[in-house]
């Protein structure tokens, strides 16, 4: 007979990995599975970098969860004994109107964080390497960064298994279903190419390949293909550096926004922000092609001019969307034994310690103290006393 365990963690990237931690520390006996051996680059979490910041111009409501994340982060530093921040400040980039400079002055209104706003002429002094047009404005707080990606993870995966989570890694989950289909809380058996397990309760982070693995709930996510850039700058490298610039997002219009990092050695790193192509997350052309370099050269000429040297290194990445780019946090609407989270969008990584926390909590009590109210899935599915019952299915999810 196979073990049973109290929770199955399905995906082991950014938020699985901080979920098993949180579930593990706790002392819920815990197996994570993933597809891969995070961290690895065929999802959304390689490449050594994420921004974090506090003055969320997508919604003051994130304010709260992300400075959660902050405390966690230092916390988890502090556990493994690296440094996961570079605290390097967070600039937004604009024409002052635009929905993200306004966004991220709205959030510090509300939460009393200190900004400092730059116009054009200030931009010029504090960052050369920036081609500041007279338009341009740019908001500068303080707190924000960059973290490092792959020691985040190694750092909440070693925590995990430190505190008794069994990983499974490069074994995919290949079908879940519940022991009773009758009984929504009826503990759930995974099968995977390696074998057959039991768990109570389920959670599910499994990034691009979500929908997938919740079929029948029909979520509403799009997966992208993002690239990500290393370029060497052509002229005054100094500008670039880490200390002359901070982590930074520069909206020039609706559908042209792109953000970067200082260079810390290997090259000043960035991408477009904006949805690019749609693909399958287990198929899909992961080499850069011309157009990628060309897009990204050109979008340079008219941003960091003296930047776009030689190609040092790029790779693609994943996003997962919601229609309206707010994350997915929720309980399943059909089984409250199922917790599932898509917080991607293409700005999720800062958040995956709180997220984790959050997940752990759902998982265990179903409820948390964060507010989730934002990432609902309600807001995409109808709940359960609205739905007419679909006849039991034995695909990959429910
Ligand atoms: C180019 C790029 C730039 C970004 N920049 C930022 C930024 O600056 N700041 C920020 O906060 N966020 C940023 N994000 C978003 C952030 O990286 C994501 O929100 C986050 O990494 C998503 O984590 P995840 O755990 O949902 O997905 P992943 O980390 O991809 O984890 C999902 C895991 O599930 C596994 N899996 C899938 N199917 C199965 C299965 N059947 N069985 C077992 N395992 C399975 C996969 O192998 C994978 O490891 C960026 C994303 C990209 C792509």
């Amino acid at each position: 007979m196979s073990e049973r365990y109290d929770v199955a963690v399905v995906g082991l990237g950014a938020m699985g990995s901080a979920t098993a931690w949180h579930l593990a520390r706790r002392g819920q006996r815990v197996i994570g599975f993933d597809r891969f051996h995070p961290p690895h680059m065929f999802g959304s979490t390689h490449g050594d970098s994420r921004g974090i910041r506090e003055a969320y111009y997508e919604d003051p409501s994130y304010v709260p969860f992300v400075r959660r994340a902050f405390d966690l982060w230092d916390e988890l530093s502090e556990t493994i004994g690296k440094p996961l921040f570079r605290r390097t400040g967070a600039l937004t980039l604009g024409v002052g109107d635009c929905s993200m400079v306004q966004g991220v002055l709205a959030s510090a209104r509300e939460h009393d964080i200190a900004v400092d706003l730059l116009d054009a002429s200030e931009l010029k002094r504090r960052y050369p390497a920036v081609l500041a047009t007279d338009d341009l404005v740019g908001v500068l707080e303080h707190r924000g960064g960059m973290i490092d990606i792959e020691t985040a993870i190694n750092g909440q995966l070693d925590q995990a298994a430190k505190h008794g989570a069994d990983l499974h890694f490069d074994e995919p989950v290949e079908r879940w279903l519940p022991q009773d289909m009758g009984d929504v809380e009826s503990p759930i058996v995974i099968n995977t190419a390696n074998g057959r397990y039991e768990a109570d309760r389920m959670v599910v982070t499994a990034g691009a390949w979500n929908a997938g693995l919740l079929g029948k709930l029909n979520l509403p996510l799009t997966v992208t293909r993002q690239v990500m850039f290393w370029f060497e700058p052509k002229r005054n490298p100094e500008q670039f550096a880490a200390g002359a610039l901070p982590f930074w997002m520069w909206e020039r219009g609706p559908q042209d926004f792109a953000y970067g990092f200082p260079d810390v050695g290997k090259g000043f790193k960035l991408g477009h922000h904006q949805p690019l192509d749609e693909v399958e997350p287990s198929g899909y052309n992961r080499e850069l092609t011309e157009g990628d370099e060309a897009n990204m050269r050109e979008w340079l000429e008219r941003t960091f001019p003296d930047v776009g040297g030689e190609l040092l290194r790029a790779e693609t990445c994943l996003y997962t969307h919601t229609p309206d780019a707010h994350f997915l946090i929720d309980i399943h609407p059909k089984r409250p034994n199922i917790v599932l989270a898509s917080p991607c969008s293409g700005h999720g990584f800062k958040f995956a310690p709180a997220i984790g926390e959050a997940l752990a909590d759902l998982s265990m009590y179903r409820k948390t103290e964060h507010d989730l109210r934002l990432f609902r899935v309600d807001r995409f599915v109808k709940p359960l006393s609205e739905q007419s019952e679909q006849p039991a299915q034995t695909a990959a999810g429910d």
